[in-house]
């Protein structure tokens, strides 16, 4: 569920068919949709996004249902906004059910579902160097967005052994050559909701700067978390002039086709986000299951799930893009395993 002002039918289109072939990935029996608005949360008020989530859940709850479409976090969608929307679901049709993933912990939520797609994000590129005979610890990392996946990309890299250098909003980037300093990223982001210039007017060895610029900072792994064509031909060319090794892509299609070609000739390993951000979802697929059962498990134990989901991903790209002789080749290989499985179950199934 995307809440953003440039959200049109065309965006919802291509996230809605990448949705398909990224579930197909995560191993679990989950389908694919995408839905969502031009309503911008933010500048507005709790009670604002309220009223606007009350109104849209009330025709939306004709179309979802815990077995048919469950809506879970995007850009503008997080917990506070799930929330309005499960309250007013369970309102409407008076069921307490896992219809909309990453609930509130108190009721009905997943542990590990906030940092999922972050976190997995990091097991799947942690798995891919492992791959290559190499690992995170003393990476130079670039990560672009300052929002939900981020945060928690960020996160999960340092705690490997990466240092994270950058990060941004829509209106600038930081640049912090000791490190993002996570627990603040979240406090003015997530606590306080506030831009990035309060980010850098507390910690002395950061800089801020308008604009765009995070591809252009030296580095060996760039991890695109904002938005859609967000890293251009023009940034492929700086990240491989910098000799980034790989781009793994925690948005939903952040990279340019000109610039994945770019990145792919000159020998980057490039992981696309049907792949690389996966765990969100499958994360969400954990917490319904949780939900049916009427248990919650640990965050040991979703964190496992998701740590052995996110690499055995790798394992099925990286073997597919083999089989079809495009070795390291991981577009062809999410392609290729994502479309399989749907086309094998469409046919088993009887076209219509
Ligand atoms: P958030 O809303 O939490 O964060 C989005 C971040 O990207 C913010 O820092 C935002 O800055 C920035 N951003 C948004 N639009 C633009 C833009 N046009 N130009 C520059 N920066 C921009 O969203 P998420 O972190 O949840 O989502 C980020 C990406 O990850 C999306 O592509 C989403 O589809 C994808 N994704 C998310 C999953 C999830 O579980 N949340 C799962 C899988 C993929 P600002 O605050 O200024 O708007």
């Amino acid at each position: 569920m995307r809440l953003h002002p440039t959200v049109n039918l065309g965006i919802l289109k291509f996230l809605g068919f990448e949705q398909i072939f990224k579930n197909s990935l995560t191993t679990l029996p989950i389908g694919g949709a995408k839905g969502g608005s031009d309503f911008d949360p933010k500048g507005k008020s709790d009670r604002e996004v309220m009223a606007f989530c009350q109104s849209f859940m009330t025709e939306l709850h004709k179309y979802i249902g815990a077995d048919i479409d469950v809506p879970a976090g995007d850009i503008g969608t997080g917990a506070r906004e799930i929330g309005y929307l499960f309250g007013q679901y369970k309102r409407l049709t008076n069921r307490f059910e896992g219809v909309l993933t990453g609930k509130g912990l108190e009721w009905g939520g997943s542990l590990a579902r906030t940092e999922a797609t972050g976190y997995g994000l990091l097991y799947l590129v942690n798995a891919l160097l492992k791959d290559h005979a190499d690992d995170l610890a003393g990476k130079t990392v670039v990560v672009s967005g300052a929002g939900n996946v981020a945060t928690y990309a960020v996160e999960k890299a340092q705690q490997l052994g990466a240092k994270v250098v950058t990060v941004s909003d829509s209106t600038g980037w930081i640049y912090d050559p000791a490190g993002i300093d996570v627990a603040l990223l979240k406090e003015v982001k997530e606590v306080r909701r506030e831009r990035l210039t309060a980010y850098a007017a507390e910690r002395d060895s950061a800089e801020y700067h308008e604009g765009r610029g995070v591809w252009a900072v030296k580095a060996d792994v760039a991890l695109p978390c904002a938005t859609q064509n967000e890293l251009t031909l023009d940034d492929a060319k700086q990240l491989v002039t910098n000799g980034v090794k790989v781009v793994a892509e925690g948005a939903n299609m952040p990279t340019t086709l000109d610039a994945t070609k770019y990145l792919q000739e000159n020998g980057v390993l490039f992981v696309p986000g049907k792949a690389a951000n996966a765990g969100g979802v499958a994360v969400s697929a954990l917490e319904m299951s949780q939900n049916s059962e009427r248990l919650s498990w640990t965050f040991e134990e979703v964190d496992g799930q998701l740590k052995q989901i996110m690499e055995t991903i790798y394992d099925n790209i990286a073997t597919t893009a083999k089989e079809f002789g495009a070795e390291d080749d991981f577009v062809v290989g999410a392609n290729i395993a994502g479309f399989l499985k749907v086309a094998k179950a469409v046919e088993a199934q009887g076209v219509c």
